[in-house]
């Protein structure tokens, strides 16, 4: 049978560990989903036995349930709450050390140290999320080196959708459920096989390693027909044809009041959608106070403090945070960037504690508010 040094190859399912082994060889930590406390969250692994072996997951509004099937399936969880981003742009960042002198201070960075870490199981929304990331911290103007350290030890295993969720949209984002780009190795879990296809350099060397043989034409295109039925299933869709102007168009909509009327301003949403990048900065002095810590924190235009400038807040209710967030994401975003902010993943549909969906919600907001005439309104009153 031909090994494959070039980019698509098969892996048995029991034979994963021996990737996980040559990337372990290669100086990658090693990271996977892995179900703790009723949901999958990443952690380090070394091996395949503590990926969700049999779990499914399933997500709707404001809800998220695993439940165990008994299969050998590897990647049967499609995602938790956590996108890549926590890898790129982490949490909570130390950026500088300040120490006090005699006649000032002094500051000195505090990059992160470089790491190799190799993640397996993301999704396509993923990708497309780290992709609207990157443009953001390493764009031609400006290149964050906290962001940039982190990413370039990033070794990425896209794992394309054969399931999707009642939650996802991303096929109507033209997002999934294949990756497209920015992965070292793509797997398609296809029964007891996995399809693995290179994306880079790097992917195309550790393949080479382990010496997978070149995969059958079947089953690529069985693979493919997963993906494509992955598609087809999809129950949600984001109608961004008329955005970003629609959008704008909407600003005076009803629909305002009434989200804002169901949102809690938890934040939930911001926090796990792959491509928010809101951030604020914080000092922490040391008891003596000649030193700080100045570190930079996720922050989420959800909160009071965001939207606090030079002594007044310029988003103070409820309905003014819900709209800047949906129309940043879904209008402001694409003039901004050239890109939606949105990778259709569902997340922030999932794990809004009061089940509101950005779907829904868009699909509202386009539809004209149709306000009887006043003269009916009228009719049966005084
Ligand atoms: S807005 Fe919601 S569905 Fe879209 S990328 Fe963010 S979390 Fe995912
Ligand atoms: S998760 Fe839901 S309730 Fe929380 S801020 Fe977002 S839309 Fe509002």
């Amino acid at each position: 049978m031909p090994m494959v040094s070039q980019s698509c190859g098969v892996l048995p399912r029991v034979d994963l560990q021996r990737l996980l082994d040559a990337l372990s060889a290669e100086g990658y930590r090693v990271v996977g989903p892995t179900v703790r406390e009723g949901s999958v969250v990443w952690e380090t692994i070394s091996s395949v036995s503590e990926l969700p072996i049999g779990w499914r997951d399933q997500q709707e509004p404001g809800r998220y349930r695993l439940e165990q099937t008994g299969s050998q399936e590897l990647f049967g969880v499609v995602h938790g709450p956590q996108s890549l981003k926590p890898f790129v742009f982490a949490p909570r960042e130390p950026l500088l050390q300040i120490t006090r002198r005699q006649d000032g201070f002094t500051t000195s960075p505090t990059l992160p140290q470089p790491e190799r870490v190799a993640v397996i199981g993301a999704r396509a929304c993923d990708l497309a999320g780290l992709v609207i990331q990157d443009r953001i911290f390493m764009n031609e103007t400006y290149r964050d080196p906290y962001y940039a350290t982190r990413r370039e030890g990033l070794f990425v295993i896209a794992v394309n959708c054969t399931r999707a969720l009642a939650t996802c949209f991303c096929a109507s984002m033209e997002t999934g459920p294949r990756a497209q780009r920015g992965y070292d190795l793509a797997v398609t879990e296809v029964d007891e096989q996995l399809l693995v296809e290179s994306g880079s350099e790097a992917g195309r060397d550790i393949l080479s390693t382990i010496l997978v043989p070149a995969a059958s034409d079947e089953l690529i295109s069985a693979a493919a027909s997963s993906i494509h039925a992955c598609a087809q299933s999809q129950i949600r869709r984001l109608d961004h044809s008329r955005l970003p102007q629609a959008l704008y168009e909407a600003h005076e909509h009803p629909r305002w009041d009434d989200v804002a009327g169901r949102c809690l301003a938890c934040t939930n949403c911001t926090m796990v959608c792959p491509t928010c990048f809101c951030h604020t900065v914080e000092e922490t002095p040391d008891l003596s106070h000649q030193h700080a810590a100045h570190a930079r924190l996720w922050d989420s235009c959800f909160t009071q403090e965001h939207g606090y400038i030079h002594g007044k807040n310029i988003r103070p209710t409820i309905k003014d945070r819900y709209r800047m967030w949906l129309t940043h994401k879904l209008a402001s975003w694409i003039d901004q960037f050239g890109t939606s902010g949105c990778v259709g993943c569902g997340r922030c549909i999932t794990w809004c504690p009061v089940g509101i969906d950005v779907t829904e919600e868009l699909s509202a907001l386009l539809t004209p508010d149709v306000q009887p005439p006043l003269a009916l309104q009228h009719k049966d009153g005084p």
